[in-house]
């Protein structure tokens, strides 16, 4: 894959970077292993003084920022804004927090006395998607950077000035050379790295079939990883929903990111005693969106983050319509230049329909009619994926008990599955494994060391 910007509101390519070559990349790897021997002996106010230069620095910058998102993968505007507020908080918690979430733990062993003490244990690489492209980095680079670990970052190949403007931002903060990397190489070549020993551990966030190939070469070098894969979450609408609410929420889970979001609502499930007026009331929101440029603070829907990504879902839609899945509304691709894809919601939904288990990443949402509850659960639960799930209703004890039995990661009761730095975010099945995020996603790459006095 090129490593470049093509606008997909136009289709244009704007900017093209070179690959580094084999020996910049060893260089940099090189750099980044002598970064570590001093980064890890300072203390957690001077790493945190870096961060949170970073965060002031996201937030200054904000508006170039997110014109950059939006030109790279066609974020709407107003939430590639939102993307750089959110990615500022991330690396101000981790800042603010993490010499607590570290602190030695005292143990109380049967004689003796003993403590775990969280120890950074090297040059982490990062594989980052497009799709959140400041956000997806931070929560891999913070939490990271303020264990003591330095940090190689693969960014996704369609986001080249993204990942180039967060490089700068830790240059302009002060940051030493070397502690945060940015590496212009394919996704081939960043598997391979995983078996280079001067890299400790690797993090992905991406396919599941990237994830496989990471895993696998972290498992061969017994190198310890983490995934966040895709995801299908289910958006479960139980008879005592207050509908009107639920509706607007269904909108947001769907097309927020123009449906490009591993949390995104994909799977709506409703009861069927409300399923005729939910259908009936996110149809009709769904088709009076308004399509356009992601630039203009009146559109609702942009177009897909490429010309690929909007081929690929339409065959899903045509694949799944072949196999028996009918169409409730869209279904074509818009009538404008760019990567554009229709609202579209597709019934009639069977296990062999293609898109009843494969991730619609796009503003297409599956649409089921169920008995009960009971039916409810099993068919959230019947999924490869295990990332998030919503569940809508009045009764809050009912949502917890129903949260319970669902096969996911992440579930949120009268809310899309939604993130923010306080709040572990991973999956569980093919969603892949590990946390980032909270006190959890500090947690990952840190050696708890023990140590005990007799
Ligand atoms: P992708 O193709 O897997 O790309 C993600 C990253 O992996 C990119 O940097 C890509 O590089 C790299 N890559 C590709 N093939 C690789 C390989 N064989 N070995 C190592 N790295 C490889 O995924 P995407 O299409 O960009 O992103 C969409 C997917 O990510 C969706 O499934 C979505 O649900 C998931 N996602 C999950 C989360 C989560 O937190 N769970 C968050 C966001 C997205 P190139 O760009 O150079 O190919």
């Amino acid at each position: 894959m090129a490593i470049q910007t093509v606008n997909p509101y136009t289709n244009k390519v704007e900017r093209t970077f070179d690959e580094m070559t084999e020996k910049t990349v060893d260089l940099l790897i090189t750099q980044s292993a002598k970064a570590f021997t001093s980064w890890k002996e300072t203390s957690y106010e001077e790493r945190a003084q870096i961060l949170h230069k970073v965060a002031a620095l996201m937030r200054e910058k904000k508006e170039h920022l997110a014109s950059l998102i939006t030109s790279e993968m066609g974020k709407l505007i107003a939430q590639s804004e939102g993307e750089i507020l959110l990615s500022a908080a991330i690396f101000d918690y981790y800042a603010t927090n993490a010499k607590t979430f570290l602190a030695d733990k005292p143990l109380e062993p049967e004689n003796g006395s003993a403590y775990i003490k969280s120890s950074p244990i090297g040059v982490i690489l990062g594989v980052e998607p497009w799709n959140f492209p400041f956000y997806q980095v931070a929560r891999f680079a913070a939490p990271n950077l303020m264990v003591g670990n330095t940090v190689l970052v693969k960014h996704a190949s369609m986001v080249p000035q993204c990942a180039v403007a967060i490089e700068e931002l830790f240059n302009e903060a002060g940051a030493p050379n070397g502690i945060y990397t940015n590496l212009f190489i394919s996704g081939k070549r960043a598997s391979a790295l995983v078996s280079d020993k001067r890299i400790k551990g690797v993090s992905l966030t991406g396919s599941e079939a990237a994830g496989a190939s990471i895993a696998a070469e972290a498992g061969r070098y017994l190198k310890k990883s983490v995934l966040e894969l895709g995801g299908s979450d289910a958006f479960i609408i139980l008879e005592d929903a207050d509908i009107d609410k639920t509706v607007e929420w269904a909108v947001v889970g769907r097309i927020n990111n123009n449906g490009q979001s591993c949390v995104a609502s994909k799977r709506f499930i409703a009861v069927e005693a409300i399923a005729d007026e939910f259908i009936e009331k996110f149809k009709e929101k769904l088709s009076n969106l308004v399509v356009g440029d992601p630039m203009d603070s009146k559109t609702e829907l942009g177009p897909m983050s490429s010309e690929e990504a909007a081929v690929t879902i339409i065959d899903q839609i045509r694949r799944s319509v072949d196999a028996g899945a009918t169409i409730l509304l869209g279904g074509t691709r818009a009538d404008m230049p760019g990567a554009f894809v229709q609202p579209t919601i597709l019934t009639d939904l069977k296990p062999e329909i293609p898109a009843y288990y494969e991730e619609l990443f796009g503003p297409v949402a599956s649409f089921y009619r169920v008995k009960d509850e009971e039916t409810a659960i099993i068919l959230a639960n019947d999924s490869d994926f295990g990332l998030g799930c919503s569940i809508f209703t009045k009764d809050i004890k009912r949502g917890e008990k129903i949260a319970n039995q669902i096969d996911a990661g992440m579930v949120f009761i009268n809310h899309p599955t939604w993130t923010q730095a306080d709040l572990p975010f991973g999956g569980t099945k093919g969603s892949g494994y590990g946390r980032e995020l909270s006190e959890l996603g500090i947690q990952e790459f840190v050696n708890k060391k023990l140590i005990r006095v007799s």
